[in-house]
């Protein structure tokens, strides 16, 4: 039996969905449009239109009228947060739908497509979570510091424009990332979905649409980095680019937005270890390590911790019990529970894993399993088995490069010392894991990483935790209150008191 997900499309009445641009839903000023095809079966799901420059220039005017003249960045606290709650309220009530749009755009499995950290109710509670900053976003008074009578104060205003882009993988918590905050601080946006998952954005978009901002507040237009993009990120009314993607299209934006000097917060790509200890749980540690590379999204996330960095003690343990892991995984219908991984996004997607594997061979490194491209009633999609490699040296291509697949290196070290030197050596620094029962080891460990986020026996990701990364994993960070504050400008007020 050949898979399909074209009665979910349609059980969905997902059609063609246009650009929502000053609280108007219409077509592409040249008539663009983007085929949707979906990663598991490569069947045409639907179209959407794509944002020209022209679109995209009217979607910046209208958020900047709304910044600058309109009641969204002047509203008093209360009216703002039952807006943004109102959102919220919203998303919630259409989580189940939400779920399925998301597996209908990426193809993540259902039951990871309904799971806490990427679902429609971490987009909700997002928006919950920045509706009750909106009454606490004050300023200061400042102690008079020399001999002139004056008062300091300081104000926290919105920092304008944002322009939000976004990729594929987790487009609900994704999208309340960055809309959420912005809205709150009292900002107006343009979010820019990315061209392979559009359909849970633009029902996200639809939502917002019922909600009734004022217009111009939000609008979205998707389409691709060129032309839609680059449109955006150059556009000279937009005062703040909040990006999540690749680190090459990450530097590129800071590159552009340093002509005009928009603020820039980038949420990019990964090589993240976890380092197994001898005093761990290994066949915990193997499992949770296994199963954020195999299952899920099949490593296609940012924070996937695809180098294990393992005491030698405890090394052929763990190489066992990842095997028994990856065993487990299910490839098949997305919206069936059994299933347990994902395909890669597009075929170049698939075809750049299976180059990684080839030059991860070529280099010296010894492949256990996987790392196919399966054939059957499976061809049809962009599959590729979970790939394990042991005996990794760290200066690999394999220990360097982010591949966005399911293929994990497994490096053995000696002790602490050389497990940090190891997992260090990166130019990224998005996350890592530590496993071990020793609290000491923990911290001593969590404390010598230069990442942005570090899970001591488990990793989890919430709306009012900070998220981001060190070194070329990003700049800034998002969630909770540096969340808002990457919303904000600081404004100093200083008044004459002299009679
Ligand atoms: P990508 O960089 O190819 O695309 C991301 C977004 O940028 C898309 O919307 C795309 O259309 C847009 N884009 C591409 N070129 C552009 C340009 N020149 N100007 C403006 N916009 C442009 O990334 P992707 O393949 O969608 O996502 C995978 C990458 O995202 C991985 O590197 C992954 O690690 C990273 N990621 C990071 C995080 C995080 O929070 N740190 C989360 C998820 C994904």
């Amino acid at each position: 039996m050949t898979i399909s997900v074209l009665a979910r499309r349609d059980e969905l009445k997902v059609g063609h969905t246009g650009l929502y641009i000053d609280g108007r839903w219409r077509d592409a000023s040249d008539g663009r449009v983007w085929t949707h095809v979906h990663p598991a079966t490569n069947e045409e799901i639907s179209t959407f239109a794509i944002g020209s420059a022209a679109d995209v220039d009217e979607a910046v005017t209208a958020a900047r009228r709304a910044f600058d003249e309109g009641p969204w960045p002047r509203m008093r606290a209360r009216d703002r947060i039952r807006a943004v709650q109102g959102i919220a309220e919203l998303i919630r009530e259409h989580r189940e739908e939400l779920a399925a749009l998301q597996t209908l755009g990426n193809a993540m499995p259902i039951t990871m497509s309904r799971s806490y950290g990427v679902s429609g109710d971490i987009a909700a509670d997002l928006f919950d979570h920045f509706a009750g900053w909106i009454d606490k976003l004050t300023g200061r008074t400042y102690p008079t510091y020399t001999g002139q009578d004056m008062q300091f104060l300081s104000f926290r205003e919105p920092v304008g424009v944002v322009a939000a882009i976004i990729p594929w993988n987790a487009p609900l918590l994704q999208f309340a990332n960055k809309v959420a905050p912005a809205l709150a601080a009292g900002c107006t946006v343009v979010i820019k979905p990315s061209e392979y998952a559009a359909l849970a954005p633009l029902r996200l978009a639809q939502l917002i649409d019922d909600a009734g901002l004022p217009p111009g507040v939000f609008n979205c237009v998707p389409g691709p980095g060129d032309p839609t993009g680059e449109a955006l990120i150059s556009h000279p009314g937009v005062d703040k680019i909040s990006f999540t993607g690749s680190r090459a299209v990450g530097k590129h934006i800071q590159a552009v937005a340093a002509q005009t000097l928009k603020r820039v917060t980038l949420e990019l790509g990964g090589k993240s270890a976890a380092l197994v200890f001898e005093r761990a749980d290994v066949a915990k540690a193997a499992h949770a390590v296994a199963s954020r590379v195999a299952m899920g999204l099949s490593g296609q996330v940012c924070s996937s911790q695809t180098r294990a960095v393992v005491q030698r003690s405890v090394y052929d343990e763990f190489l066992q019990a990842v095997l028994d892991a990856v065993a487990d995984v299910r490839f098949g219908d997305p919206f069936d529970p059994a299933t347990t991984s994902a395909p890669m996004i597009n075929p170049v997607q698939r075809d750049k894993v299976l180059r990684y594997i080839r030059t991860a061979e070529e280099e010296g490194a010894r492949r256990l399993v996987g790392g196919e491209a399966p054939d059957g009633e499976l061809a049809c999609g962009n599959w590729v088995t979970p790939a394990v490699f042991a005996e990794v040296d760290n200066r690999m291509t394999l220990a360097q490069e982010e591949v966005f697949g399911p293929v994990l290196a497994v490096i053995p070290v000696d002790d602490e010392d050389e497990a940090i030197r190891v997992a260090n050596d990166s130019s990224y620094g998005l996350s890592a894991g530590v496993y071990t029962d020793d609290v000491a080891q923990a911290l001593r460990v969590s404390r010598a990483l230069r990442t942005g986020t570090v899970g001591v026996n488990a990793y989890a990701f919430l709306p009012n935790a900070p998220f981001g990364g060190y070194k070329e994993s990003g700049l800034g960070r998002e969630g909770g209150i540096e969340g808002i504050e990457s919303m904000l400008e600081t404004k100093t007020v200083m008044i004459d008191l002299a009679r």
